[in-house]
């Protein structure tokens, strides 16, 4: 996909924000803890490359990515901080995992023997990460005969090298606790049938880290709060007080491209769904749902100028309109997404009037936009 450069309508990523809340949440770290960026699907948007050496330099001790290929794409961007991949690959790719130093989690025996077959070729060490499904039903292992038999097969075994055992949360971001009690109490029943002892033992996403869940976690796997965004954040639910003030560092913005009067009974948009009353003010922003920018967004309020005025009609391929309070020159400022977390039209919001939740809308807009970095 082509980024396009030449047009009036941009992601916005405030630097400052980024190093901010790095720095703050290795701050909040308990004592010992290490902090592990989580930079996936493009750093939840924002650009993984770019942001890296920025959260680095802040106090980034690590990396977590999705897949193989992002936690390369962090090697060529001369990222040499350990990185761990938090999703299944193919055996095959272990020894590219291996030859560029990046660690992998393991879900099972037969993917150890494969893996082994691969490495044992070229001569390489692998490090991986024992997955525990605790309570997800995702990836890991949640059986103890499964898990005692990979244990056995692992001593002495130097194809791998055991950096980490893990499990991820499915609701630490919510205030009745049991389900995560639950999910705890079954890791440390996995954790007791190890006599291989790995490096790290790791658990907290950001959720279990901004509302001090009481585990133990040599590594805080922290990703939504780096780009200033409440974990917390169920469509229409009220989020819980993070431990710290998160700084969205995502806005989007654009600019009317067209202006024109229309009158009562004109029909704007695919399907004529918006028909206007009396005598209306329609502008066009050039940004539609090749963007990412969904037609679900119809009815949602953008800021132009000062005003904050209502998508009427569909939205479009690379277009959408709004209906203007009055007059106002083309060329003028539309901010679609902003970063005050109080705004209207905060990323929080956006995703409350798409019922999802915001970690989805950063995602969704793609590389079609070009992400401009602020406040180096
Ligand atoms: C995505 C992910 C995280 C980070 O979650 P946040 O809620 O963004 O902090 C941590 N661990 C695993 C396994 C993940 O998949």
């Amino acid at each position: 996909m082509i980024t396009a450069v030449n047009r009036p309508a941009a992601l916005h990523i405030n630097l400052a924000a980024i190093k901010e809340n790095t720095r703050q949440a290795k701050a909040h770290l308990k004592p010992g803890q290490k902090l592990f960026c989580v930079v996936k699907a493009n750093a939840y948007g924002h650009g993984a490359a770019r942001l890296a050496p920025v959260m680095e330099e802040a106090g980034a001790d690590g990396f977590c990515v999705a897949m193989l290929d992002e936690g390369l794409e962090l090697r060529r961007a001369q990222i040499v901080k350990p990185i761990l991949v938090l999703g299944l690959q193919p055996a095959e790719e272990a020894a590219l995992a291996a030859a560029n130093d990046i660690s992998l989690p393991v879900s099972s025996l037969d993917w150890l023997k494969e893996a082994e077959k691969v490495l044992r070729k070229e001569g390489l060490q692998l490090k991986i990460h024992l997955a525990i499904d605790s309570g997800m039903g995702r990836i890991g292992f949640s059986e103890d005969e499964d898990f005692k038999a990979v244990n056995e097969y692992l001593q002495g075994n130097d194809a791998f090298f055991v950096e980490g055992m893990f499990t991820h949360f499915a609701s630490a971001d919510s205030a009745d606790a049991s389900y995560f009690d639950y999910q705890v109490k079954r890791f440390k029943h996995m954790e007791s049938l190890l006599t291989v002892k790995p490096k790290w033992i790791h658990v907290d996403n950001t959720a279990a880290s901004l509302f001090d869940k009481d585990v133990a976690s040599d590594i805080v796997r922290f990703g939504i709060g780096l780009y200033g965004l409440n974990p917390s954040s169920a469509p229409g639910s009220q989020d819980l007080e993070p431990a710290f003030a998160l700084k969205p560092a995502m806005s989007f913005v654009s600019e009317l491209t067209y202006v024109k009067q229309i009158h009562k009974g004109y029909g704007v948009g695919y399907g004529s769904t918006h028909i206007a009353e009396e005598d209306e003010w329609i502008g066009t922003v050039p940004v539609g749902y090749a963007d990412g920018w969904i037609r679900k967004f119809q009815g949602f309020k953008v800021k132009v100028g000062d005003t904050y005025c209502p998508i009427v009609g569909r939205v479009c391929m690379d277009q959408f309109m709004v209906l203007l309070p009055k007059k106002v020159p083309a060329g003028t400022p539309v901010e679609l997404i902003s970063a005050d977390p109080a705004a209207p039209n905060s990323l929080r919001r956006a995703a409350d009037w798409l019922d999802t939740i915001h970690y989805e809308v950063a995602c969704q807009f793609n590389d079609r936009l070009d992400r401009i970095y602020d406040n180096e």
